[in-house]
């Protein structure tokens, strides 16, 4: 395992009043993040083992049904990069599936407290963690799959009734997509329930020919927590495409 400018962190922040004292003292965890705390085992069922969390974390990590789903569809010793790792929920299911993951997050105290949850599972010796800017690093990186969970903008992407691949942060699905090519044609992309699923396609049709590609919704129990875009012919097994986005919502 390894990281670059991972010193002199600060802790997350310490959690507050209107919870119990028991569920206070739990790291990352405010009003805000208190729904997902109880989801906790949803998100890392090796939450009581040591798992540390910030307030973005809780929102954006996830669900570990999911990032195993996910993780199902790489082969023993695929190089894996997770583009924006976060507090490490999907980089954690690579590496236990048995492939090298490079995992990247611009800010320094997710990736350390990625680095704990890896511990925490026993996968750390199989995760590279890289301090950086995805877009920067980009032109340097090589892999055989590429896993994009970028920024969807906080949890008030669910006040938006579609959700367009311009929303994505901190730069258009399009253009992230077209910096992920050059790396890999092989892209797994986890995107919010409400997507445009219109727009989807468009993504395959960058290449020449068009890309596989397969849409998955992701149910966990019963509900729609979000949708992962399977490109290439590496990870998209069973290509299938709705563009309806009546399918899925
Ligand atoms: P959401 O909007 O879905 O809640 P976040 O804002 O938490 O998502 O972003 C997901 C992760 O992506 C965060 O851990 C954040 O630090 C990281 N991130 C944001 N921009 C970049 C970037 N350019 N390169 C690498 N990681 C990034």
């Amino acid at each position: 395992m390894t990281t670059s400018e991972t010193s002199n962190l600060s802790r997350p922040q310490r959690a507050n009043k209107g919870l119990r004292k028991s569920e206070g003292s739990k790291e990352g965890i405010s009003p805000l993040t208190k729904k997902y705390w109880h989801q906790r085992y949803r998100l890392f069922s090796k939450y009581d083992q040591g798992i540390q969390m910030d307030e973005e974390g809780w929102f954006s990590v996830t669900p570990e049904e999911t990032a195993i789903k996910h993780a199902q569809r790489c082969s023993d010793h695929d190089l894996v990069i997770d583009s924006f790792s976060g507090v490490g929920g999907n980089a954690i299911q690579f590496a236990a599936k048995g492939c090298h993951v490079i995992a990247i997050d611009i800010d320094p105290v997710k990736v350390e407290l990625a680095m704990n949850n890896a511990k925490v599972y026993g996968v750390e010796e199989y995760i590279d963690f890289i301090v950086g800017d995805f877009f920067a690093l980009a032109p340097s990186l090589k892999g055989d799959i590429v896993f994009l969970s970028p920024p969807w903008g906080g949890p008030s992407y669910k006040d938006i009734q579609t959700f367009t691949l311009e929303l994505l942060k901190p730069i258009d699905g399009y253009t992230l997509f077209q910096v992920t090519q050059a790396i890999t044609p092989n892209i797994i992309m986890f995107l919010p329930r409400n997507i445009n699923l219109k727009q989807v396609p468009e993504l395959s049709w960058l290449s020449s020919p068009p890309l596989e590609l397969e849409v998955e919704p992701n149910y966990i129990q019963n509900h729609l927590k979000g949708v992962t875009l399977y490109f290439g012919s590496t990870v998209a097994a069973s290509p299938r495409c709705s563009t309806d986005a009546d399918d899925l919502v």
